[in-house]
């Protein structure tokens, strides 16, 4: 049974990267029949921010992905959250020690530091572990004396040189390494009494019987180390898949997409506002941006993966259908986030006039209008393809609820004639006199008017507008005249020849 995991490290807001990596997880559980589970990987104590895992669980929530087992959601490969495992971690670290996979260290951060300076790029690893001081260095009642006094001390990771590590990746293939470019990671700290990521990772992708790990980019230096714990711990057989996902780039393309992109272009890196609870800083999100969760669900699912056919729009049910992990893209995936803004405008299409119309009448009683549902329903019909957020509709929408108290000056230069306020006051007469005032009772007689006056409808048309828009844009006339009904259309005649 496939079985997949999203574990976040309760760092901070979750970034539009952690969601694309959970998507691809729930898309592979999915369409897999398989388990998705939700793991809290905070090993970290020092890089902890309260709110973070509460405000994870709440983007989750808002964008519609689900979990099967895991934090907040139970499940029989309990407890997920890495800090209420402790003692599990002890034990998978004494078999390795105890088995010479791993061994004790004890230097000292300063004597790490000094190492350091003295060395250039040191790395500890088969060939200076020697002049370290370790339980493979220091005789044995010594190192014991150590420990037994209280010592901190670390464990690291005995990595043999002159293998070849082979990372089997869905996505990039046989990735293939020399393990003597590795280092002697640490794996756990007795000073914290908890294991590094590294190993916390491992023995809960184990324990938790996880068949595929769909993880970053990022994550893909550390597989080959992965592996090797894997086969130190004799695990090889139920070894996971991985998966490495492809960066998300800058809009421009090059390098890592980062907050301050967001910052700089003005668009949203995280799904929720983020309110730092030690800045004070607030970060926009895209839910609070006006952005529909199936948007934005959408929008990432094609960073980085493409269904090989000209379709972009997908729910997540369509998603789960046409997603495939082995035809992700090895490369990093632009944040073209102006296609996000497209793929709301699109959504905001398929919505219907109800549920924008819902979105929008708050924001109308914000404004200080009382209208109807079904009057703001109509201005909604008339007016939602020309919008990509609801709450693009109130500046563009307004002139239906309030008269306009000014003209747009370069308009009135433009488009009000010499013979405008002429021709407004006949018009006044001339829609007098229209009984049924619905566009298809007033567009003949007015038209035939024009035509009878040998008035130019372009003109006669622009006044119009002006004096009831306020501005050179909008709908059909007839539409707004229509809606606004004859004694508003007279009114706002009348004033604007005043
Ligand atoms: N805790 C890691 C992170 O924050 C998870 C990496 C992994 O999926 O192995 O990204």
């Amino acid at each position: 049974k496939v079985r997949v995991r999203f574990a976040p490290s309760p760092t901070g807001p979750l970034h539009i990267g952690g969601v694309r990596t959970a998507l691809y997880n729930y898309l592979f559980a999915r369409q897999h029949g398989g388990e998705l589970v939700f793991r809290i990987e905070d090993t970290d104590s020092h890089r902890f921010v309260p709110g973070a895992e509460e405000y994870i669980l709440k983007a989750f929530r808002w964008l519609g992905i689900k979990f099967d087992e895991g934090v907040s959601f139970g499940g029989s490969h309990g407890p997920y959250r890495q800090s209420e495992r402790r003692d599990i971690y002890k034990k998978y670290v004494d078999q390795l020690l105890e088995a010479g996979k791993a061994y004790y260290a004890f230097d000292t951060p300063e004597e790490l530091e000094a190492k350091r300076a003295e060395v250039k790029n040191f790395q500890y690893d088969a060939t200076t572990r020697m002049q370290m001081r370790n339980s493979l260095t220091l005789p044995e009642e010594q190192w014991r004396k150590l420990i037994d006094d209280g010592v901190q001390y670390t464990v690291r990771f005995k990595v043999e040189p002159g293998q070849e590590i082979h990372v089997n990746d869905m996505i990039r293939g046989d990735v293939c390494v020399k393990s003597d470019i590795l280092d002697d990671k640490v794996l756990y700290k007795s000073a914290d009494e908890l294991p590094t990521y590294h190993l916390a990772n491992i023995v809960d992708d184990h324990l938790m019987e996880i068949t595929h790990v769909i993880r970053g980019e990022e994550w893909l230096p550390s597989a080959p180390l992965h592996v090797l714990l894997y086969k130190a711990f004799g695990w090889e057989d139920t070894m996971p898949r991985f998966a490495h996902l492809p960066l998300l780039l800058k809009p421009e393309g090059k390098g890592k997409l980062s907050k301050r992109d967001g910052d700089r272009l003005g668009f949203p890196v995280f799904p929720l506002e983020w309110h730092d609870p030690k800045t004070g800083e607030v970060s926009s999100g895209y839910r609070e941006s006006g952005y529909f969760p199936e948007a934005v669900v959408n929008f990432l699912a094609l960073l980085g993966w493409n269904p090989g056919t000209d379709q972009e729009i997908f729910s997540l049910d369509e998603l789960v259908k046409a997603f495939d992990i082995t035809k992700c893209s090895k490369s990093g995936a632009k944040f073209d986030y102006q296609k996000g803004i497209w793929f709301n405008h699109e959504y905001i299409l398929r919505k219907s006039d109800d549920e924008i119309a819902r979105l929008f009448a708050p924001i109308v009683a914000n404004n200080g209008v009382d209208e109807s549902f079904e009057r703001i329903r109509l201005v909604v019909h008339m007016m939602k393809d020309r919008v990509s957020f609801v709450k693009e509709l109130w500046p563009l929408c307004s002139f239906f609820f309030i008269a306009p108290t000014e003209y747009d000056e370069k308009t009135v230069r433009k488009r009000w004639k010499e013979f405008s306020a002429q021709q407004m006051s006949e018009l006044i007469d001339v829609l007098e006199g229209i009984d049924d005032f619905s566009v298809e009772g007033q567009e003949p007689v007015v038209e035939k008017w024009i035509a009878d006056k040998g008035y130019k409808m372009g003109d006669v048309m622009n006044a119009f507008r002006l004096a009831l828009v306020g501005i050179g844009k909008g709908p059909g006339m007839f539409d707004i005249s229509a809606f606004l009904g004859k004694e508003e259309t007279i009114k706002r005649l009348r004033k604007a020849i005043a």
